[in-house]
């Protein structure tokens, strides 16, 4: 169980240091100043994601403390050292550049940002970072945020390779068909760049069957599949890494015994365990693994899925053996 780890689906945003969400959410007026610290927590650990207290999401509260270059990189600088703290030698870490250009950075200064924190982690503490740029589900249509989708791409691609490892599509899954999204992925496939897309996760299962069309190199969730056979066959053909964030999963629908990740592993699908969101979930790596355990799934095949994390991570090879040999 103390062995070294992989944490592949990891947000920024939703895995601040609390602490420090809260005292900046005070001085940027975000939440009023009387707010108890045990108000917050419990604000952004409730089910629903826009809570009666705030006039904005928890997603878009947590985005909004990351408006500056400094922010960005602090934050990011801080996942990293606790992530190292409790074992993790490689993480992918994402985030919307889009999302954090309120206050007049561009996408590409606040991909820079998150870069520059990842590398001083990486110099100071024993761990590998990747950062992954989010496109987003927004509005009702796949075109309402085009320009700032089409941004992130150009904005990462001009970092490609150099910490920035790939994309991802997140947000909210039912918005409009899903493979209205296409076209994105199809220019990042062009370009030679990693991706892997948010879906099956509160979605429709078909979704998956969508989101293979697109041809991604992973799927985050994917856990909807169980709504039909015909998904997991297409998972299972497809031999596509799953991104699966069980405590996550539990805060919006089931329990733990409820959870289908035992059987996606049994149904023989390439399942990593990942975190999600360290502040919604109250979770972290170290977490998921200790529940999967109680849940009675062994130690040989916890360890399985952490090497189908290193098979699935977008980082080069040299760094892959680096990992390799420390797994
Ligand atoms: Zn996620």
């Amino acid at each position: 169980m103390n062995y070294a780890k992989i944490e592949l689906h990891l947000h920024l945003d939703g895995s601040l240091n609390i602490g420090w969400a809260y005292k900046k959410a005070i001085r940027k007026k975000i939440i009023k100043e009387d707010t108890a610290f045990e108000d917050f927590y419990d604000l952004l650990f409730a089910k629903n994601v826009k809570h009666s207290a705030l006039s904005i999401t928890k997603f878009d509260l947590l985005c909004d403390l990351l408006q500056n270059y400094d922010d960005l990189f602090e934050a990011t600088y801080d996942l990293c050292k606790r992530l190292s703290e409790i074992g993790i030698i490689y993480a992918e870490i994402r985030f919307a550049s889009q999302q954090h250009c309120k206050e007049g950075l561009s996408q590409r200064e606040a991909i820079k940002a998150v870069i520059d924190g990842a590398k001083k982690a990486m110099d100071d503490f024993p761990i590998y970072v990747g950062i992954i740029n989010c496109l987003m589900h927004k509005g009702d249509s796949s075109l309402f945020n085009e320009k700032d989708n089409y941004g992130a791409i150009e904005a990462g691609e001009s970092f490609y390779g150099d910490v920035l490892v790939g994309f991802d599509l997140a947000g909210y899954e039912n918005n409009c068909p899903y493979s209205d999204y296409s076209p994105y992925f199809k220019l990042i496939k062009e370009k030679g760049m990693a991706f892997t897309l948010h879906c099956g996760e509160m979605g429709i299962g078909s979704h998956i069957l969508d989101a293979l069309k697109m041809k991604p190199d992973r799927i985050g969730h994917g856990i909807n599949c169980i709504q039909d056979e015909s998904y997991i066959k297409a998972l299972k053909e497809a031999q596509i890494p799953l991104e699966v964030c069980v405590t996550s999963n539990i805060k919006t629908t089931m329990n733990y015994g409820s959870h289908p990740i035992r059987r996606m592993i049994k149904e023989g699908l390439k399942v990593t365990i990942n975190t999600d969101n360290m502040i919604f979930a109250r979770s972290d790596l170290h977490n998921e693994f200790q529940q999967l355990k109680m849940l009675g799934v062994e130690d040989k095949t916890l360890r399985s899925c952490m090497f189908n994390a290193l098979d699935a991570s977008f980082c080069d090879e040299e760094t892959k053996d680096k990992i390799r040999k420390q797994l």
